[in-house]
């Protein structure tokens, strides 16, 4: 009565995937704000950033593409923060089910 072994279904909705998460500074004057705390990260600082991607449903003739997402935080509490609360929500659910 158990079937387990269900596919599961590969939807636009792909999750994303963390790539790599460095301490960076760049050379653009650019100011992003953190997805974590929601201070403005001045680019040309020390930063974090996080690089992720996921495939993304290609639109009809196209080839299956990548999309990718570049987020800068503040520093490394803020990375580490953001990434633990998008990486457990698949276990929270679970837990909550139980
Ligand atoms: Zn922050």
């Amino acid at each position: 009565m158990s079937k387990s072994c269900r596919p599961s279904p590969s939807t636009s909705d792909a999750e994303w995937t963390v790539r790599h998460v460095v301490p960076c500074s760049d050379w653009n004057s650019t100011t992003e704000t953190c997805p974590m705390c929601g201070d403005s990260v001045d680019l040309l600082d020390a930063h974090y950033q996080v690089e992720l991607d996921r495939e993304r449903a290609p639109a009809e003739g196209e080839k299956l593409t990548r999309e990718r997402r570049l987020l800068a935080f503040c520093d490394e509490s803020c990375a580490d923060a953001w990434l633990d609360e998008t990486t457990t929500v698949a276990d929270e659910v679970a837990d909550a089910n139980h």
